[in-house]
């Protein structure tokens, strides 16, 4: 059983009791009992008393009147009277307390009503059969027989009235019995006691007082009443007052407490948000440092990283020469090629791949850096030999040559690495990455992949410094000058043009070979302002040319267009601009491009070619056989005539021997319909075996050295036959003019 359960049947078992009790009562009533005394106190106890308790402040205890209604009733009417008039008094100050608000059950009063049923009962019961107790003595009618009586019904009253109490309270709320009574019930003695005297007080005023005694009696009791009631109320007041001030100041402290518990927490936000944005702080800043030191795009330190370390590593080789290390320079190898035909998101990407591999060829202590666009530079710890670093240098040229896929792409990479040993003079990183620098750009020269730099590489660096310096005032120095190969016609002799062949004067140095300067004006693209000059100059020169005799109205000339120049939107500008100044019929001007040039971007030189076709331009691939055409591309290129390279001309013994390079040459050129022309013609068999083979023109020291333009002019006066065989004065005109260029 529950305790709620418990609680319930307590207070049936208490209701089933008192209801009992309060029948028997009802049917003991004397009929004395029913009288205008007997209605007045009834009239007193349920509609007076009530309104008349004085709760004592702070205290569960209220002095009632209504017990001194009861026990008066006791001692005027008996038991019964007094169950009845408890009853009916408790009943109505159950319903007068919940008409003033409280809550109280209707089981609930019923158990009130009863509980006092039962404990008046007891009383009657103890105090009819005390007296007969042999030790109880006490004369009746005497005022020792009154205040016995009225203790005795006062403690009666308490005790089962308490005891019943606590046992519906602990029932219901689960506490112990004991403690209840000690806590709740045990102060309503007070009640009982205060009840007694005054039961006592007015029932000697009524026996033995007078008028104006119980006239006095009750003017002081009333007095005293009201007095102490005003008392309490000011009491109450004042307590109302101090409860309701303690009231707001706790809601003041706890006002405060709640704003300092919020400043608490806004200070905790902001130290929060202050952490967080030094945190924020602290990373930019490493951001920043780093930033300063790696490169962003393949995260390896920077050139400026690079240089600290250099520095340091310089230093500490001053001091200790066994603290030996050796730079690697790295160059990619026609990374613009990759950048211009794949775009350069792609090529950012082919930069990732190739630092990845860098850095997987070296040892951790080692050190890849990211110095330019596609240079990279590496640090090798502890190497004395350049021997070593040569060998992990070929190392990294063959891993870079790896091909890989990249977005569809088949990539293959191929680097130029040039290595600078570590050496006294160095005192800055700047000079001995300068001279890997110039290792590498020899490595690129000489096509190797790998140098390692000497002091005569920075002779020639310097030479080249200069030449090129040099170089861009040439033009303007009238340093420049053409000179004129012929180009005769292998059947009948005849003069089919020139090749214009350009010359360096240098006011210092003299005569500068082609084969020095051209790769330098190519590099420094010094090569295309001085193109445009000579398509201008030999156009104009051609123009003149053609006007001497009508037998040269169809002369060409031949010009050599660097693969540079080729990649240059500026080009055929450049030629309709020589077109156009010289007015030379179009088809006289032939341009020569090498073949590895035309085949270094074969879908762009097709485009180029094809808009200079587009001209009325001949088109002329130079030094065939040196530059790994493919098929299929050399079927596409739109050019009139193929000039087989002279290594395969000069390759050609006295006895035709070595010849089948030249046939094939041949005979594809044939295959192709395109005009042939063999350059480096300079012996007899050489010439007999071209015109057997059927070449159609020759180009070579046996014909003519490339002549001046004053001797080429000369020349074409002289209408003469350019076959050794047929000239009436081969040596006189074909080798009278030396070229003054010693062969290189
Ligand atoms: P290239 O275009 O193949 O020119 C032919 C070269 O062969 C010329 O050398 C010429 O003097 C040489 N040669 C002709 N016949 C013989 C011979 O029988 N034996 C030998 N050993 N050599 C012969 P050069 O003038 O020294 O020019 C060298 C290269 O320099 C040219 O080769 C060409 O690639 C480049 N070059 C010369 N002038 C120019 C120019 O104006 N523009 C450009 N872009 N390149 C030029
Ligand atoms: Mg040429
Ligand atoms: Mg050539």
């Amino acid at each position: 059983m529950n305790r709620e359960a418990i609680s319930k049947y307590a207070k049936h078992t208490i209701v089933l009791i008192g209801a009992i009790c309060f029948a028997t009562a009802l049917a003991d009533l004397p009929l004395i009992a029913v009288s205008w005394g007997f209605l007045l106190v009834i009239a007193f106890s349920t509609i007076v008393a009530p309104r008349m308790s004085l709760e004592l402040p702070r205290s569960r205890f209220a002095i009632s009147f209504s017990d001194a209604a009861v026990f008066l009733a006791f001692l005027y009417y008996g038991g019964p009277a007094a169950i009845v008039v408890a009853a009916l008094e408790n009943l109505a100050s159950c319903l007068y307390l919940r008409s003033k608000g409280f809550t109280i059950s209707r089981l609930m009063i019923l158990t009130n009503v009863a509980i006092n049923s039962i404990s008046i009962s007891f009383t009657y019961l103890a105090w009819l059969y005390i007296p007969k107790l042999p030790f109880v003595s006490v004369v009746a009618g005497t005022t020792p027989h009154l205040v016995s009586t009225l203790g005795c019904l006062a403690i009666m009253q308490f005790a089962t009235s308490s005891v019943l109490a606590a046992i519906v309270r602990s029932t219901s709320d689960g506490s112990s019995l004991w403690v209840t009574w000690k806590r709740d019930c045990f102060s309503s003695s007070m009640t009982q006691m205060v009840g007694a005297g005054l039961a006592g007080i007015v029932y000697k005023l009524i026996h033995f007082g007078d008028l104006l005694t119980g006239l006095i009696a009750f003017t002081a009791l009333t007095i005293a009443y009201f007095g102490y009631r005003q008392s309490i109320n000011k009491v109450g007041e004042a307590m109302h007052q101090a409860e309701s001030a303690e009231r707001e100041k706790a809601e003041v402290e706890r006002e405060r407490r709640r704003e300092a518990e919020k400043h608490a927490s806004q200070l905790t936000l902001s130290l929060e948000k202050e952490e967080l944005a030094n945190e924020a702080l602290r990373k930019s800043e490493k951001d920043l440092q780093h930033a300063a030191l790696y490169d962003s795009l393949t995260d390896l330190p920077n050139r400026k990283q690079f240089g600290d370390i250099l520095r340091k590593l310089i230093d500490r080789y001053k001091n200790d020469p066994k603290a030996t290390f050796q730079i690697l320079f790295l160059d990619i190898r026609k990374f613009k090629n990759i950048n211009d035909s794949l775009g350069h998101t792609l090529g950012d990407k082919v930069l990732m791949v190739a630092a990845k591999r860098f850095v997987r060829m070296v040892n951790s202590a080692d050190m890849v850096a990211r110095i330019g666009g596609d240079e990279f530079a590496i640090i090798l710890k502890d190497l004395g030999t350049s021997g070593k670093a040569q060998k992990v240098a070929r190392r990294i040229f063959d891993s870079i040559a790896q091909p890989f896929s990249l977005s569809g792409n088949r990539i293959s990479l191929s680097v130029n690495v040039g290595i600078a040993p570590c050496d006294a003079e160095y005192s800055t990183p700047e000079e001995i990455l300068r001279d890997a620098d110039i290792a590498m750009h020899y490595a690129k020269e000489k096509n190797s992949g790998v140098a390692v730099f000497t002091k005569d590489l920075r002779e020639r660096f310097l030479e080249r410094v200069r030449y090129e310096n040099d170089l861009r005032s040439a033009i303007d120095r009238n340093e420049l000058t053409m000179h004129y190969q012929p180009l005769v016609d292998l059947q009948s002799g005849g003069l089919f043009g020139f090749e214009a062949l350009l010359r360096w004067h240098h006011n210092e140095f003299g005569q500068i070979p082609p084969n020095k300067f051209i790769p330098i004006a190519e590099e420094s693209g010094l090569i295309i302002p001085i193109t445009k000059w000579i398509l201008e100059s030999t156009c104009k020169q051609l123009a003149a040319w053609q006007k001497i005799d009508p037998s040269y109205r169809d002369l060409i000339v031949s010009v050599n267009i660097s693969g540079k120049h080729l990649s240059n939107d500026d080009l055929i500008d450049d030629v309709e601009n020589a077109l156009a100044i010289s007015k030379i019929d179009p088809a006289s001007l032939k341009l020569e491009i090498t073949e590895s040039a035309a085949m270094e971007n074969a879908e762009h030189t097709i485009s180029v070619l094809n808009r200079l076709k587009a001209l009325g331009v001949q088109l002329s691939i130079d030094d065939f056989g040196t530059g790994y055409s493919s098929l299929s591309y050399l079927h596409r290129l739109p050019f009139d005539t193929l000039k087989i390279d002279r290594s395969f001309v000069i390759a050609v013994g006295e006895n035709g021997e070595d010849s089948e390079i030249l046939q094939t040459i041949i005979s594809l050129a044939k295959n192709l319909k395109k005009k042939v022309i063999a350059e480096g013609i300079e012996t007899e068999a050489q010439l007999a075996l071209l015109q057997n083979l059927g070449c159609d023109y020759g180009q070579g020291y046996l014909l003519s050295r490339p002549q001046t333009r004053d001797k080429a002019e000369a020349a074409l006066y002289d209408h003469r036959n350019w076959l050794p065989s047929l000239q009436n004065s081969v040596t006189d005109v074909t080798n009278s003019v030396p070229d003054n260029i010693p062969a290189f």
